[in-house]
């Protein structure tokens, strides 16, 4: 900072002749403080070779061997969503973080996914302190075991740690009753309380979106900022803040050495500082044997979770490639069925091309976790968007256009049901469209769930970009993860062939 805090002036004019002596120029003295973040982390194990538990906890064991002055944080989502995740609740990354505990962990949108009394059970087992300055109960009262903005001390050199969340979370989780304060106004406001304090060098540790970053670093409140939520990497200095967009999965990590200089200006303390920022590929490191005993025993537990049994099917499904993408299918139905109900949706659309375990099962046949998962192997998140009417015509003619090439692209839909005729010219199939009873209105809005492949623009869907998205990527569930629940609350599968999808002349 350039200007110091009116304490570290009180330090100064209460400092005796050794205070003298260490603030003349020559006896400037250096602090050297690295800052590992890190945040959306999902799965506890590597994926081709790269991040995963085993190797961020190996790497954050070295810095923090190297500089005993590290500061190791967490900037949000962990509990969920993985496979794992959706079977123990997050319990999977809570033992694997305790083993390097972090110096602060904020709240994602993520951490609320299975409610607020699993994520404070989650606090509660953490080896390691959770925070948020933008968190409050109901009636405004702190959080029990939910802290604030954190002070440490390296060397003579006062840190503030200020904890902040995303302030949408209650819109895109189950975060019950909490209450979440303006991201960048409360954090702003903690961070300037911090520098009033006594902070010589303000971090935020922050799951929030880039463009609330950008509001954060342009505010000028901030040295440091360690920020989540975006699964991207990134790193920027302006010359006044630091900024370290942590990537996802512990994919790749950047540790800042912020070199403090303790010196005089004009007869006060000044401190100064300069960035260093360092890159890790962690695809070089050599992963954590201890974190590595205990990953090796949740890939069983995950493998022996997935032959969990999870309801019979009352009827026959079939999910075979050219039913799936060129037919209504009753495990079509049954997977956006369950993007619906997850969602609340007015309707939702799954293409056929995620569906892929090309088989059939028999009435009455039980089906497991790994069935569901076999059907829906690709990591897609369940999003909802708002678009009009006009919009999902569009995307239903994209999803029909290339019916006669097997294209993958075939809508699978819930609540609407739709008429087409194959012969006509792609693009103008679509004969008929009903929104549950009503017939499509081009100019209403509804809300659509799909998965974030489609919602993206894949496989040609385009027509359901650009509308108000409620849910995003980051803050989807996994979509196998839906289907399993959706099963488990039904106490059963009862999808069948009901008319959602006709063509002309059998309709
Ligand atoms: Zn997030």
């Amino acid at each position: 900072m350039k200007f110091p805090s009116r304490r570290s002036m009180a330090m100064v004019l209460s400092a005796t002749a050794l205070g003298t002596v260490l603030m003349s120029p020559a006896f400037a003295q250096t602090v050297n403080i690295t800052i590992l973040g890190i945040g959306d982390i999902y799965n506890f194990a590597e994926e081709d070779g790269r991040g995963g538990m085993a190797r961020l906890n190996a790497v954050a064991r070295a810095e923090r061997a190297n500089n005993p002055n590290m500061i190791y944080v967490f900037d949000g989502d962990m509990l969920s969503p993985s496979i794992l995740s959706g079977f123990d609740k997050g319990q999977n990354m809570i033992d694997l973080a305790n083993i390097v505990p972090f110096d602060i962990a904020v709240p994602g949108n993520h951490e609320f996914d299975f409610g607020t009394d699993n994520f404070l059970e989650k606090v509660a087992a953490s080896n390691f302190p959770w925070a948020a300055v933008n968190i409050t109960n109901a009636d405004g009262s702190p959080v029990d075991g939910l802290g604030g903005t954190m002070m440490k001390e390296f060397e003579g050199i006062s840190v503030a740690l200020v904890p902040l969340a995303q302030d949408t979370t209650p819109e895109v989780t189950s975060s019950g009753d909490l209450i979440f304060l303006g991201t960048v106004e409360t954090g702003i406001a903690a961070a300037n309380a911090a520098r009033e304090a006594g902070a010589d060098i303000v971090i935020g540790v922050v799951q929030t979106d880039q463009s609330n970053d950008r509001l954060l670093i342009s505010s000028g409140a901030f040295d440091v900022i360690m920020s989540g939520d975006d699964h991207s990497y990134a790193t920027s200095y302006d010359g006044r803040t630091a900024y370290v967009e942590t990537s996802i999965d512990g994919r790749f990590l950047s540790p800042v050495d912020l070199i403090v200089t303790i010196g005089e200006k004009r007869g006060e303390r000044d401190v100064t500082w300069v960035p260093n920022f360092r890159f890790i590929d962690t695809a070089n490191v050599e992963p954590d044997p201890e974190s590595q005993v205990l990953v090796d025993a949740f890939q069983t537990q995950l493998d022996e979770s997935l032959n969990i049994e999870i309801g019979a099917t009352t009827g026959a499904l079939d999910s075979r490639r050219n039913v799936v993408r060129g037919e209504e299918s009753a495990m079509g139905n049954l997977i956006a069925d369950a993007l619906r109900w997850a969602t609340g949706a007015d309707v939702a659309l799954a293409n056929g091309g995620g569906i892929r375990a090309d088989r059939t099962y028999d009435a009455g046949m039980v089906l497991t976790r790994r069935d569901i998962l076999t059907e829906l192997p690709f990591g897609n998140a369940t999003v909802l968007t708002e678009l009009p009417g006009s919009q999902i015509l569009a995307a239903l003619e994209n999803g029909v256009s290339r019916v006669e090439d097997g294209s993958g692209r075939f809508p699978q839909v819930s609540g609407m049901s739709y008429v087409y005729d194959p012969s006509a010219p792609a693009g103008s199939r679509i004969v008929m469209v009903m929104i549950g009873d009503a017939e499509l209105d081009l100019n209403k809005v509804y809300s659509l769930a799909t998965n974030d492949f489609v919602l993206g623009g894949g496989d040609g869907y385009s027509a359901l970009g650009g509308g108000n998205v409620l849910i995003n990527t980051g803050n989807g569930n996994l979509m196998a993860n839906d289907v399993i629940d959706y099963v488990i609350e039904l106490g059963g599968i009862h999808s069948v062939v009901e008319g959602r999808i006709k063509t002309v002349g059998n309709n």
